[in-house]
């Protein structure tokens, strides 16, 4: 069956049949189990329901007070400068946290950055960051990590002194941040969130790198990075005005693929089918289903044309990692010192943000977030067997930890198709052969799936060359 347009029917199915499975362990003879429906995706629907335009304008313009937050400009001053800046948005994350009982810790991560290309003297950095730990158990070192970057810039990095409003790029990406762990803070998830402002991001990525290599350090277990960055115009320097959907970059061949992964890769496929690529199909697939007034274009490329983001540490290290950007950007509004030339307004202004479209930016996020946090792990050391030649195909893949898992999935879809098209519950297994279907003409993936219906993004497997 086709999963576009269709989750909510196509969800109810699935559940009804994998609790049956479970329960009967002979999927033939299922009879169609009650089962009330999927509580947590109407939490999800809560969730995107209070995330409200009217914050993310306050947040904005309150950012955009500060004059500049260049990160070379004042750490000290209380009302001009980047210090400003990031003591507001700690009071504010601080503020947010309380919702959480406890369970959302706040912190001010610094370094001092030596000199570098764009760092004339030693400075120091410092990302704010907004930890809601999870509260299972088995998926609470499983984490997800959304950022915006709270630094701005005019013609130059370099200039701490003109005035940076930076409304667009980026208080939109801080401010959709920030409204989220508002949101989301007095919720309970599965995994742990991390909600991110980062800074030196103009300087060449420099907080998120930090962040990215102390999670790399600590091993932490980072299973997808969102960020948010030019987030606001939807009046671009075309003339398309597009209000109704958002790109979401996604890789697909991995930035830390190895030769060898490379041989496999060019012998059986993949180089559409990264983990960065899968977490963009679960966005598009959520937002489709529960943000459905706003649509995601996904594009297959790691950032725009020759450009960079703060997801790329994340994807140099092995994390899964996506980037949230608007259609159409307007140049005029960015990277621009304040001024009018020959009656045109030249300056990233908060009077060029279309707040209620940051707003569905912060939705499809949210959304997106919750389901990863409250999903299963994705399926671990997911193969196909293929040491015989076979009509069929044979999946394996290693058990799931959590308690509450009721099963897995089987995804497929068409090697042309963009996303996963069709869906099969298989029970609580961890093999299954999908007969008659050749793994030279599909794709397939696996997904798992929880007894409240959350499913987490597919794997795509790997050749299994010898049988074990
Ligand atoms: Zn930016």
């Amino acid at each position: 069956m086709k999963l576009r347009n269709q989750l909510p029917r196509v969800f109810s199915i699935v559940m009804t049949v994998l609790f049956a499975a479970a329960s009967i362990a002979v999927v033939a003879q299922t009879r169609p189990a009650r089962r009330p429906a999927p509580v947590r995706n109407r939490a999800i629907t809560n969730i995107v329901r209070e995330i409200d335009a009217r914050n993310i304008e306050a947040t904005i313009r309150k950012l955009v007070s500060f004059g500049t937050r260049n990160t070379l400009s004042e750490q000290n001053d209380p009302r001009r400068g980047i210090g400003a800046a990031r003591d507001w948005l700690y009071a504010e994350f601080t503020k947010a946290a309380e919702a959480s009982h406890g369970r959302m810790t706040v912190e001010k991560q610094s370094y001092e950055q030596p000199k570098a290309a764009r760092v004339p003297e030693p400075t120091i950095i410092t990302n704010v960051v907004a930890t809601l730990k999870g509260s299972q158990p088995e998926a609470t070192a499983r984490i997800y990590v959304v950022s915006g970057h709270y630094d701005s810039m005019c013609n130059t990095p370099v200039d701490a002194k003109c005035d940076a409003p930076g409304a667009n790029d980026d208080a939109s990406g801080t401010a959709a941040v920030l409204e989220m762990a508002r949101v989301m803070a007095k919720y309970e998830f599965d995994a742990t969130i991390v909600f991110m402002a980062v800074a030196g991001e103009e300087q060449s990525l420099l907080g998120s790198t930090h962040f990215a290599e102390q999670a790399k350090q600590k091993n932490w277990n980072v299973d997808a990075m969102f960020t948010n960055d030019i987030v606001g115009n939807t009046l671009g320097g075309n003339g398309v005005r597009d209000r109704g959907q958002v790109r979401v970059f996604s890789e697909g061949v991995p930035s830390t693929e190895t030769p060898a992964e490379a041989t496999t890769r060019r012998s059986v496929g993949g180089e559409n089918d990264s983990a960065s690529r899968q977490l963009a199909r679960f966005i598009k697939e959520t937002a489709d289903s529960l943000v459905p007034q706003f649509k995601v274009m996904m594009i297959y490329r790691r950032d725009r044309y020759g450009r960079g983001g703060d997801h790329i540490p994340f994807l140099e290290r092995g994390y899964p990692a996506v980037r949230f950007t608007e259609v159409n950007e307007e140049f005029r509004h960015q990277h621009q010192n304040v001024r009018v030339e020959n009656g045109v307004q030249f300056g990233d202004l908060p009077e060029f943000v279309d707040f209620a479209y940051v707003a569905n930016v912060a939705r499809v996020n949210a959304a997106s977030l919750a389901a990863l946090a409250w999903a299963p792990s994705r399926p671990m050391g997911v193969t196909i067997l293929s040491q015989r030649l076979s009509n069929d195909t044979e999946l394996r893949w290693e058990a799931n930890k959590e308690p509450d898992l009721a099963g897995y999935e089987i995804v497929w879809r068409d090697t042309t198709a963009a996303v996963w098209t069709d869906s099969k519950p298989v029970g609580n297994v961890t093999q299954f052969t999908m007969k008659g279907m050749s793994k030279d003409n599909y794709f397939f993936g696996v997904r798992a799936i929880d007894k409240d219906g959350n499913k987490s993004p597919a794997t795509y497997p790997r050749p299994q060359m010898r049988n074990p």
